[in-house]
C-alpha cells in the first residue's frame, strides 16, 4: 500500500487536480493522499499559503480581512466550479468560517493551513472518497513541537479505520486544546511522511513537477541530470542544505520504519524519478549531488592562545545560546575560530552578538563578513577517495571563485565550502561541471 503526495504544482488548478486524480486511480495501492494548498500556475503567480499569510499579516496592520481573502475564495470557487464540485463542498459557509478564525488567531497558523484544508476537501469530493481532517490526527504540544508519538498513535488507528481511499491536508495539525499549529514552509512533506509511517506503507510516493531528485537546482544549472537512486543519509544532507524538492525534517518518520521515498512528477507520471532507500547505495559514482543556500554571516574570533583556555568554545557558544541562536559550523584554527550563522538565525541581532562575544571571551581580533553562500558537494562515493577535495577547490579556483570556509564532515560524506553570496551561481555550475557533466 502507498501514500502519495501532491506538492503545490499539482493542485494548482482544476486540470491539474484531474490530473492527480488519474494518477491515484491508476493505481489502487494509492490509498492514502495527502495534499498541499494550490502553488502557482505560471512562475508570477501568487501561492495560496502566501496569500493567506499576507490576508493574516495584513489585516492585522488595519486591512480588510474580507477584501483580502476574496482572491482567495474565488480561485477555490474557481477549482471548484471546473471540478464540478460546487455542490459538495459548501465554499460560502466555509469561507465564513475561514474570516472568522483569521481575525480570531493570534499566530498566522490557522491561516496558513486553509489553503491544505480546502484543497484536500475539493479533491475528496472529485474522488468521491472520505476525508480527514488533519487537526484530527496531527498532535503538536502547546509551545509548536510536533508530537510524533502520540501522533503515531492517533493517525494509525484512526486511518485503519477507514475505507479504501482518504484525503488529508498537509502541512499542518493542532494541539490538544485545539490551536492549529503549521509545519515551517514544505512542511506538507513531512505530513505525507508522517502518514506513510502510521499507516506502515510499502512506498511514499512524493508527486512534484521535476522529474525526481536532481544532481543541482534546475534554476541554477541548465537541465540537471536526475538522480535515480539516493540514501536517507544523501537526501538529508541536499535537502537540508536547500535542495527544497523534498522538506529535511520528512526523512524522520520514514527512517523510523524503513520506508522508501519515491519522487516523481505528476506532469510526467511514467517517469520512475528518484528512489531514495535506506543504507548505503552501492554506485561508482563518486558525487551524488550538489545543493547550497545564500545568506550566511561569518564571524572570525581571533585570540592568541585559544587552544590553551580551558572552556573558550563553551563561553563563546553560551552567548549564542543565551540569544537563542543556532549556528551553521565552527571551523577552527590554532588562534582562530570561526562561526557561520544564519541570517535568519540572527535576525536584528547582530550587535548584540557581537557585544555578547566580547564579553564572553575578549578576542584580539573579531571580523564579521556577511552575504556569504554555502554549497555542499555529497555523495557517499567521496569516502576513502583521495583527491576529491582537490578536483574541487581546481574547478572553483579556475572560475575565479575564492573559498571563505572549507568543512568536511568525518563521514566524508560530503565537503562544505563557503563562498561570496554573488559567486554562488557560478560555483555550483563550476562543480557540476567538474563532477557530473
Ligand atoms: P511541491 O510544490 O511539489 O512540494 P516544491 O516547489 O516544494 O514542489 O519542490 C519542487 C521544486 O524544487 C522544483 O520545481 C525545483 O525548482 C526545486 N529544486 C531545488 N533543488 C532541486 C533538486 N536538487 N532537485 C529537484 N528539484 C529541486
Ligand atoms: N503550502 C505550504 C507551503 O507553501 C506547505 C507545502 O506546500 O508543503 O509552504
Ligand atoms: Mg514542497
Amino acid at each position: 500500500m502507498k501514500v502519495c503526495k501532491f506538492g503545490g504544482s499539482s493542485m494548482a488548478s482544476a486540470e491539474t487536480i484531474r490530473r492527480v486524480a488519474e494518477i491515484i486511480r491508476s493505481d489502487a495501492d494509492r490509498r492514502y493522499v495527502v495534499v498541499s494548498a494550490p502553488g502557482k500556475r505560471f512562475s508570477a503567480d501568487i501561492k495560496i499559503t502566501d496569500s493567506l499569510l499576507t490576508a493574516y499579516h495584513e489585516s492585522r496592520k488595519g486591512g480588510s480581512l474580507k477584501e483580502l481573502i476574496a482572491p482567495i475564495r474565488e480561485r477555490f470557487e474557481g477549482i471548484a466550479h471546473d471540478l464540478g464540485v460546487e455542490d459538495k463542498v459548501d465554499l460560502a459557509a466555509l469561507f465564513k468560517e475561514i474570516e472568522a478564525g483569521i481575525a480570531a488567531s493570534p499566530i498566522p497558523d490557522f491561516a496558513a493551513a486553509q489553503g491544505e484544508r480546502l484543497s484536500a476537501m475539493l479533491l475528496a469530493a472529485f474522488l468521491g472518497c472520505a476525508f480527514i481532517d488533519a487537526k484530527e490526527i496531527i498532535r503538536f504540544a502547546d509551545n509548536g513541537q510536533f508530537n510524533a508519538e502520540y501522533t503515531n498513535d492517533v493517525a494509525r488507528k484512526r486511518l485503519a479505520a477507514e475505507g479504501s481511499l482518504v484525503v488529508i491536508p498537509g502541512f499542518y495539525g493542532s494541539t490538544s486544546a485545539g490551536q492549529i499549529r503549521t509545519f515551517s514552509r514544505g512542511g506538507s512533506d513531512v505530513t505525507g511522511a508522517i502518514i506513510a509511517r502510521a499507516v506502515k506503507a510499502d512506498l511514499y510516493e512524493n508527486w512534484t513537477d521535476v522529474n525526481g531528485f536532481l544532481t543541482a537546482d534546475p534554476r541554477i544549472v541548465d537541465q540537471p541530470k536526475p538522480i535515480p537512486e539516493l540514501s536517507y543519509r544523501e537526501l538529508r544532507e541536499l535537502s537540508y542544505m536547500g535542495a527544497n524538492v523534498l522538506h529535511p525534517e520528512s526523512i524522520f518518520p520514514v527512517r523510523k520504519a524503513n520506508i522508501p521515498i519515491n519522487i516523481r512528477n505528476t506532469f510526467e507520471p511514467n517517469n520512475p524519478g528518484t528512489m531514495i532507500l535506506p543504507g548505503v547505495l552501492q554506485h561508482d559514482r563518486l558525487i551524488t549531488g550538489i545543493a547550497g543556500k545564500k545568506g550566511f554571516v561569518s564571524i572570525l574570533i581571533e585570540k592568541s592562545m585559544m587552544n590553551n583556555e580551558i572552556g573558550f568554545t563553551r563561553k563563546l557558544l553560551s552567548v549564542l545560546e543565551n540569544l537563542n541562536m543556532s549556528f551553521e559550523h565552527l571551523p577552527s584554527g590554532i588562534d582562530t575560530m570561526t562561526l557561520i550563522i544564519a541570517d535568519t538565525e540572527i535576525g536584528g541581532k547582530l550587535q548584540e552578538l557581537v557585544g555578547g562575544i566580547r564579553e564572553a571571551v575578549s578576542p584580539d581580533r573579531l571580523e564579521i563578513q556577511s552575504d556569504l553562500a554555502l554549497i555542499a558537494t555529497v555523495g557517499h562515493g567521496m569516502a576513502y577517495k583521495p583527491g576529491t577535495a582537490s578536483r574541487l577547490f581546481t574547478a572553483l579556483s579556475r572560475v575565479g571563485v575564492n573559498i571563505k570556509m572549507i568543512d568536511q564532515g568525518s563521514s566524508e560524506l560530503n565537503i562544505i565550502v563557503a563562498v561570496a553570496g554573488e559567486d554562488y551561481e557560478k560555483a555550483i555550475n563550476a562543480i557540476y561541471e567538474e563532477f557530473i557533466n
